[in-house]
């Protein structure tokens, strides 16, 4: 395909200004260029099928089945995205809500803040909430740095420890790092949970907090994490919940009621706004009372029947500018209405159950990683095909794609060989996970008898196997093979 810049033709144009009715005036010689600017010359038909035809070589929620484990990446409903787009808020600037004298055309988009904070408490069983964070790694920063403001104000001991699970995401060290601590990982047992009795080894004064996701990105539910949140809190350190899953409990069960401090959700995993592909995302974070004097400034607040900001003197300060990116926000607020208490139960209960019901068609082809029923995602194991046959993961990856899928995440969780980690989302009829089930069946039987076939795949994709570290750091090379 050719690039925009390779098409069009001398004087050939897509914009069809008004005969000029004003005396024709000319820019300073001095802001003038020596030489024209090399654009495109196009109609607007040639773009508009130049940029349609671009995104028909994407594979997106709305086009293909996404089973992209640990990402949730549900069926956003257009009327949220129709919300999110009304010109009352899109046209608001932010700096109205800054400013005394003209708070009073805002108080819609503060409601929304305010309200959003308030029902995000509610659902996770926390006293408030900030929507500032703009990504789940984000939130994580943000809730880190909250840990550390906390204990700061304790004047104890110094305490500059997170402990993590080696089943958590990248992100979670990452954060903690950034927020000034030292990371301990705690190992997981031959079940796929944390192995409690390590944990309570490692466990001590100079611990602050623990980072955990629950269920883990194993696919399991932790069933003892009400009991490492009473260790955490018997030795004064803290408890962050990774909200990335929170999608297999939702409805259901609160992480305030499980013990933890403070927590991130993804609302664009969770509740229904898109994924940006690095952005716009929302990380919002959740605290309980221990933590709401450090959530950043500055909070919305109702004062009388107006809607206000207030800041706070231990505020760990601003985390992002304004109110986060608070179109999404708006989007899942909208989300969170319309599906209501009784919606998120359905939420958690189709999620899990489709995840079943993949598991148990390709259990016995593809092993999972860990025995017994699983929460929203399972966790498969392609490393019997890869010592057998040759088959790895990546190759079952690429292999989906020529059927029409999107691949699952492949490589992650990293306690697992081979992994192949699929989370359905409730959004998806029994017809697509039985379509899906049939081609990682077909893909098995292939690797069995035609494995070469598989290595070459994808063949129907607009390009093939990519060198793929060529291909992050040469974005301009071929970067096959
Ligand atoms: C997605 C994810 C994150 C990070 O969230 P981002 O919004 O991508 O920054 C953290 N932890 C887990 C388990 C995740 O799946």
């Amino acid at each position: 395909m050719k690039t925009i810049f390779e098409m069009g033709a001398p004087g050939r144009h897509a914009v069809m200004p008004a005969p000029l009715d004003v005396p024709a005036a000319s820019l300073p010689d001095a802001v003038k260029r020596d030489t024209p600017l090399a654009l495109p010359e196009l109609s607007e038909l040639d773009v508009v099928r130049h940029f349609t035809q671009l995104s028909r070589r994407n594979f997106g929620v709305d086009s293909h089945y996404y089973p992209l484990g640990s990402c949730t990446m549900k069926y956003n409903p257009k009327i949220m995205e129709a919300i999110g787009a009304l010109p009352g808020f899109t046209r608001l600037h932010p700096f109205t809500a800054m400013t005394d004298a003209y708070r009073k055309i805002c108080q819609g988009a503060l409601e929304v803040v305010c309200e959003m904070e308030r029902l995000l408490a509610e659902v996770s069983g926390m006293t408030a909430a900030c929507l500032q964070p703009m990504a789940g790694a984000h939130g994580e920063l943000t809730g880190a740095l909250l840990i550390a403001a906390y204990h700061k104000a304790q004047n104890g001991v110094l305490r500059d420890t997170l402990l993590i699970p080696d089943s958590a995401h990248g992100t979670n060290p990452a954060s903690a790092v950034m927020a000034g601590f030292k990371t301990v990982t705690i190992p997981s047992n031959a079940q796929g949970v944390v192995d409690f009795d390590a944990y309570a080894a490692l466990m001590g004064e100079h611990v602050a907090g623990v980072m955990l996701t629950c269920p883990n990105t194993h696919g399991l539910f932790e069933p003892r994490v009400a009991d490492m949140a009473l260790l955490a809190h018997e030795n004064g350190a803290l408890m962050y919940y990774d909200g990335a899953n929170l999608n297999a409990i939702v409805g259901r069960c609160r992480p305030g009621d499980l013990g933890f401090d403070v927590m991130h959700f993804n609302l664009h995993k969770t509740f229904a706004t898109p994924h940006g592909m690095g952005g716009p995302g929302s990380g919002a974070i959740a605290v309980g009372e221990r933590l709401v004097p450090f959530l950043p400034n500055p909070r919305v607040v109702k004062d009388g029947g107006t809607y206000t900001l207030q800041d706070s003197a231990q505020s760990i300060g601003r985390i992002a500018p304004f109110f986060g990116n608070f179109l999404v926000a708006l989007r899942a607020y909208a989300y969170l209405r319309a599906v209501g208490a009784e919606g998120l139960k359905t939420v958690s209960e189709n999620a899990v159950l489709n995840a079943n019901y993949v598991l148990a068609r390709l259990r016995d082809v593809w092993r999972p990683a860990y025995d017994g029923l699983c929460m929203h995602e399972c966790v498969l194991s392609a490393a019997t095909f890869a010592s057998k046959h040759g088959i790895r993961a990546l190759d079952v990856a690429k292999a989906l794609l020529d059927r029409g899928f999107h691949a699952p995440t492949v490589y992650f969780p990293l306690t697992v060989k081979e992994g192949l980690m699929i989370e359905p989302t409730e959004t998806e009829s029994r017809e697509t996970l039985d379509a899906f089930c049939d081609a990682m069946l077909d893909i098995a039987r292939l690797a069995e008898t035609d494995a070469d076939v598989l290595h070459q795949a994808p063949r129907t994709m607009p390009v093939g196997r990519l060198n793929e570290a060529q291909a992050a750091k040469n974005l301009d090379c071929a970067c096959t093979g």
